[in-house]
């Protein structure tokens, strides 16, 4: 089934005098990729991925609907400086190594990406192996994110994986071997899942010297296989936040931090991308349901583009940006929750001087929220930065929601 939640029609670019803001320095710019299929659905997943047979994708009309969304996307961020590139999904390993290699080209052709650029694929185990990661290395990426979630086997059935606890450390062992800089994807609090269980996923992700882990609870989202039939041996919620204050000892004791509301890096592995959000900068998305959000010296807009892979190439092709379904100028009353939504998510928070440099308006527009945030003792009344509480960060969401217009 099509599903476009906007109708074309709708595009619309609401610029007026009352949502004129003044940018100075337009902030760091990232690029996203999606690539929107996977090998099968997991149950829990409500991200816009397909599950198709990999031998089906017709990587030559892919990368053609890619190179066509990137060029219509061009004036927007014309002569700007890329600081990372993220090809996400779905499931990008997925792909031929020939077909990431293609679209690391297009981009240093279009793009000027920076030397140091991070630039990061995500990769599931049962869809590489060493060759292919080295192949992905060879073509220029610098950072695997991995898609592992448990190793062990009974929980990687549970959730619908397609690998298993054997294939998961192949896939580390291999991408430890070829890169310094790796994420690993955990979850916790899954079916059937106990405390030592976890402890137990913790220590073999430990044992690789792993740069950089990204912690999540399970979750049942609405439009999911578990939202329809809920597994029935969840953990209770004491278990599940026991799994939790269990991640910062076990982690600090090899140097980890968590720096993010579920990211945790030594020192210097803190994903520049990630950060490139959390600290409202812009990124360009392309490919089909990615989001944008863009800065210019006097508006920040937001873009999607259609969410099905089949109308997203047949739309991009045509070259009359008829794949962007959403194209609006952020109003300025919605600036200071979309900033906090992302920046309260940081463990060290941000500078109050980055409210302005990004958003192009005055602290005071959010003043009356902040002395409620102040007084439910949710945010720190520091001089220097927007910063959770300790309270603030156990109930992050009911302090983002306090910025919301
Ligand atoms: S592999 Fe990732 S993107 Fe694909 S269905 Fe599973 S959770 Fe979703």
């Amino acid at each position: 089934m099509i599903t476009i939640p906007i109708k074309i029609e709708e595009k619309k670019n609401n610029i007026n005098s009352d949502n004129i803001v003044y940018i100075k320095n337009l902030p760091p710019l990232s690029i996203y990729i999606h690539i929107p299929w996977c090998v099968s659905k997991c149950p829990y997943c409500d991200f816009n991925s397909h599950s198709i047979d990999p031998n089906s994708i017709n990587e030559i009309i892919f990368l053609e609907s890619l190179r066509c969304d990137l060029e219509q996307s061009i004036p927007l961020i014309w002569n700007r400086s890329i600081i990372s590139v993220f090809i996400g999904g779905g499931t990008p390993s997925i792909l031929s190594v020939k077909a990431i290699d293609k679209i690391l080209e297009m981009l240093r052709t279009y793009l000027k990406i920076l030397p140091n650029a991070e630039l990061t694929i995500e990769i599931n185990p049962g869809t590489v192996d060493s060759s292919k990661m080295k192949g992905f290395k060879d073509s220029g990426i610098n950072r695997f994110s991995i898609g592992i979630q448990s190793f062990d086997n009974d929980n990687l059935k549970k959730i619908g994986r397609i690998h298993d606890g054997l294939d998961a450390l192949k896939s580390i062992a291999s991408a430890r071997y070829l890169l310094e800089n790796i994420n690993i994807d955990i979850m916790f609090s899954l079916p059937g899942q106990t405390i030592s269980n976890f402890i137990n996923d913790l220590k073999i992700a430990k044992s690789f010297d792993t740069k950089h882990l990204s912690i999540y609870h399970l979750t049942i989202e609405p439009n999911t296989l578990f939202s329809k039939n809920l597994p029935i041996d969840l953990p209770d919620e004491e278990t599940s936040s026991e799994m939790e204050d269990l991640i910062e000892s076990e982690l600090k004791e090899i140097g980890m931090r968590r720096y993010e509301i579920s990211a945790y890096s030594k020192d210097r592995f803190k994903s520049i991308h990630n950060l490139n959000y959390w600290t409202f900068g812009d990124y360009l998305g392309i490919g089909p349901g990615a989001h944008s959000k863009i800065s210019f010296h006097n508006r920040i807009i937001r873009q999607k583009r259609i969410y099905n892979p089949k109308l997203w190439m047949n739309k991009a092709i045509k070259m009359n940006n008829s794949h962007v379904i959403e194209d609006i100028c952020i109003p300025n009353e919605e600036l200071p929750f979309e900033f906090m939504l992302n920046a309260l998510r940081l463990k060290d928070g941000v500078s109050r001087q980055l409210f302005k440099f990004r958003t192009g308006l005055s602290i005071d527009v959010m003043k009356e929220k902040l002395n409620i945030a102040y007084k439910k003792k949710l945010l720190s009344e520091d001089n220097e930065k927007f910063i959770a509480t300790h309270l603030g960060w156990k109930f992050l969401n009911d302090l983002q929601v306090i910025f919301i217009k």
